[in-house]
């Protein structure tokens, strides 16, 4: 009789998590949990791996609940993961998602927006993402996952577009939480975008921290970049969240590498600027041997530092 019981609760249980589950997407059957970083901001940490292992989920994504609703910071790598993470979410409030900001345009982080755009979530997302979304590129790597990471991506699973850019600097009020949203340029991606949590004091900072090598610069902005790093860098947050790996606690020490690499770019190539030395010159003068030995110097450091160079002059003209 007890072994009955015992089955019939199984049964019954079993039904209740199905019945959770249900969704329009094929459940994903990850482990996710929702970590707590300050009093309403959460995120939950996707595993290291390559884009198709652990069903795509290898991202994180941030969530912030706010009395006027809750925002999600990147939408993971699959409707079926933006499902299975807004189960988590319920489990902490039944306020709805009423917006999803996106620190930049990879496939790991934006194939589940259309599961929070079906409910009505408004998306938003750094000005240049639109050169992603235009690319051939965004497409073959739609193909390209429908393939690889089936059932998770499949032919119902789209690219959706921000109905809102975040041209440099934006800052939104969700309640009376405030969200700022600073536009760093194409370090990693098109465009990428942080986003600081003033009143928790909490940085989702997406893809633009590198270590154990230089960084390729693009046409980023390295000033704005460079700010955003000592801001990390003060021990004035309570937490730094990025899109991939475990949060980091104040004081927060995580930048390290790119922080100097960037400061000293900056340093050398401004002095320059300053005194109207040619960049060739400069360039051969400045001391590289805190850089020469690591990974992509060759490739990157003279194109990064003749970047700054020009950058750094126009910042001249334009003060
Ligand atoms: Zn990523």
């Amino acid at each position: 009789m007890k072994y009955v019981m015992n089955l019939l609760l199984l049964m019954v249980l079993g039904l209740l998590t199905a019945t959770a589950q249900a969704g329009k997407y094929p459940p994903s059957t990850v482990s996710m949990t929702l970590q707590q970083v300050s009093d309403r901001c959460y995120y939950v940490q996707g595993e290291a791996g390559t884009a198709i292992e652990n069903e795509g989920f290898i991202s994180n994504a941030g969530v912030v609940v706010t009395e006027a609703g809750v925002v999600v910071i990147d939408a993971l790598g699959s409707p079926s993961l933006a499902q299975l993470l807004m189960e988590r979410i319920r489990e902490v409030t039944d306020k709805p998602v009423v917006k999803v900001i996106l620190t930049h345009y990879h496939a790991d982080h934006v194939f589940g927006l259309q599961y929070f755009k079906e409910m009505g979530a408004e998306i938003i997302a750094p000005d240049g993402a639109e050169k992603y979304l235009e690319s051939p590129a965004s497409k073959e790597r739609l193909e390209e996952r429908r393939f690889s990471l089936e059932p998770w991506v499949n032919e119902d699973t789209r690219l959706v577009w921000p109905e809102r850019f975040v041209e440099k600097h934006d800052v939104i009020q969700v309640g009376d939480t405030i969200f700022e949203m600073t536009v760093i340029g194409d370090a990693h991606s098109d465009a990428d975008m942080t986003i600081y949590v003033k009143s928790e004091n909490v940085l989702y900072s997406g893809d633009v921290i590198f270590e154990g090598r230089i960084p390729f610069l693009g046409s980023s902005n390295t000033r704005l970049w460079l700010e955003t790093l000592k801001r990390m860098d003060s021990g004035d947050l309570k937490a730094l969240v990025p899109g991939h790996g475990p949060h980091q606690e104040a004081p927060v020490k995580a930048i390290g590498l790119t922080y100097r690499y960037l400061a000293f770019l900056r340093e050398k190539m401004g002095e320059a600027v300053d005194e109207l030395v040619p960049f060739d010159e400069a360039y051969a003068e400045a001391d590289w041997s805190g850089f020469r030995d690591l990974p992509a110097f060759d490739a990157a450091n003279r194109r990064n530092a003749y970047q700054v160079y020009l950058s750094m002059q126009n910042e001249a003209f334009a003060d």
